[in-house]
């Protein structure tokens, strides 16, 4: 099959062995496109031996680009010109399924008068370099694709020529123009909001000095030449090299985001609160001044003789009613001085069963009233804290209050102390309806009523286990409740630093 001028030609030894040892695969065709030599870089890219080449198409070695090849080959032969740097693309026999990439070039092989004999071919593999460079293709269009999704803004500064790479957004957002664009630093400290220059310039020397780790968060207004100032969070990461045997700051990577409307909205919301947080406190207030006349009133009828059985029941009704309200007016009032950071402890040396005693002289009527069995356990000698009498007392009598609410009549309460740990414990436990896991972790929340019609009924408003929280909080103490399920019970347990 080979040819009397093709093998003249490659009958020098050397010329044989470089063929056989070049590091890029080598064959060479004949007129009908069949393999009259390869190497062994050829086999290696191929993946079959050298006796399942010769005498073969390309087809039958890489039947993707049989024809491909083929037609080039035939065109040498007619033409006599080189292809070059062409890239190929297929599956060889031996790993169907691989997609390979290839470079390869084509030329003609002469005879001593100048005819085409036969067609040369190199091949190198590139298949890894394609793979990395589809690697690297995908994660700048996942970041292109993260960036415009998340509506960032990009910088690259150079630290050594002092130019500032900019995204054709970031240059929309400092009203620079259209387009990327590339500017001095100088260009985006001029943006920089007069009152937030010298923060941002000291945050930017810190960060671009090699003893730290060249990572910056900032946010920071931009005065933009329209007016309007916008604010922006900005990240910053700067790589350092060494430049003459010194650590200097080489790139920065910068990435920002709009955060105007957050931050007006975060603003708005504290507005809002904080005006909310007045309307309680004004309407506390004037509910109070209103109460106190009807309170005087009652105090009147209760002291007047001889008033008609039915009269009495009604002052009755509406004295304990009145008492509901104050309390609820009053509660009102605590969270309004407690959200404004208007509470004044007047703390004293004390006495844990000083306390219990007070809270108890205002909960007893209650108790003795849905005729709860009531239970009180104090540690001997007296566990000694520092605290508030008054607020102390109210958040034992709201554990107090609660449990005999939520406990349906003739119930047990145990109020439980002990010290444990350099802390005072106190439990307040009761046999009632219990609290649903799922509820457990809200009922320290304002205005959290874990079931509204009964709270309706007695009157709620989902304020005292919050008030409790913030007061056990004020004596640097914590609140923890427990219930195994509803119909369980319920436990409180409150822990104080003891003197
Ligand atoms: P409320 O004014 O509704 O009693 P609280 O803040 O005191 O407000 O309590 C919040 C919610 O926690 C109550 O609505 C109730 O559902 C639940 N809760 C509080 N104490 C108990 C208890 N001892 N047993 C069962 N549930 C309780």
């Amino acid at each position: 099959m080979l040819s009397h001028a093709v093998s003249r030609e490659l009958d020098f030894a050397e010329l044989a062995s470089t063929f056989a040892a070049a590091p890029v695969g080598l064959a060479v065709f004949d007129r009908d496109g069949r393999y009259v030599r390869v190497n062994e870089e050829l086999c290696r890219i191929n993946g079959v031996p050298a006796d399942q080449h010769l005498g073969r198409l390309v087809y039958d070695v890489v039947p993707g680009l049989g024809e491909q090849v083929f037609g080039m080959i035939q065109r040498i032969f007619e033409t006599g010109e080189t292809l070059r740097d062409l890239e190929f693309s297929g599956e060889t026999r031996r790993e169907p399924g691989v997609l390979r990439h290839w470079i390869s070039g084509l030329f003609p092989v002469r005879d001593g008068s100048g005819a085409v004999v036969a067609v040369g071919c190199w091949v190198t593999e590139i298949t890894e370099r394609k793979r990395a460079e589809a690697a690297l293709e995908a994660s700048r269009l996942q970041l292109a694709m993260s960036v415009q999704a998340a509506g960032l803004v990009l910088a690259t500064i150079d630290y050594r020529s002092n130019e500032n790479h900019l995204s054709a957004e970031l240059v929309r957002l400092m009203e620079l123009g259209e387009g990327p664009m590339v500017v001095p630093r100088q260009v985006i400290f001029d943006r920089i909001h007069p009152e937030d220059r010298q923060r941002y310039l000291d945050a930017i020397a810190r960060t671009i000095d090699p003893a730290g780790n060249g990572h910056l968060a900032i946010d920071v207004r931009a005065l933009l030449p329209s007016g309007q100032v916008r604010w922006l969070h900005i990240l910053l990461q700067v790589t350092f090299s060494m430049v003459d045997g010194e650590l200097r700051p080489d790139k920065g990577y910068c990435a920002a985001h709009d955060v105007t409307a957050e931050r007006l909205a975060a603003q708005q919301l504290r507005e809002a609160d904080r005006r909310k947080d007045e309307f309680i406190a004004t309407l506390a207030h004037e509910l109070r001044n209103l109460l106190a006349p009807i309170r005087n009133g009652l105090e009147i009828l209760r002291r007047t003789a001889n008033l008609p059985a039915g009269a009495v029941r009604i002052r009755d009704i509406m004295d304990r009613q009145l008492r509901h309200l104050v309390r609820l007016v009053d509660d009102l009032l605590d969270v309004s001085r407690i959200s404004r950071g208007k509470v004044e402890l007047r703390p004293q040396d004390l006495t844990l069963d000083q306390v219990v005693e007070h809270a108890l002289e205002a909960g007893h009527p209650a108790i003795e009233a849905a005729r709860h069995t009531l239970s009180v356990s104090l540690p001997k000698p007296p566990a000694r804290l520092h605290g508030d009498l008054t607020r102390l007392a109210q958040i034992v009598g709201n554990l107090l209050s609660n449990a005999t609410k939520y406990t349906p009549p003739g119930g047990r309460i145990d109020v439980t102390g002990r010290v444990e740990g350099g802390e005072v414990v106190l439990e307040v436990a009761d046999n009632g309806i219990g609290i649903a896991p799922e509820n457990l972790p809200r009922v320290f929340d304002l205005f959290s009523q874990v079931d509204r019609t009964l709270a309706r009924t007695q009157g709620g408003l989902g304020i005292g286990l919050w008030l409790v929280k913030q007061l056990v909080e004020l004596h640097h103490g914590r609140i923890e409740a427990f219930s195994e399920g509803p119909d369980r019970g319920s436990l409180f347990r409150v822990r104080l630093p003891l003197t």
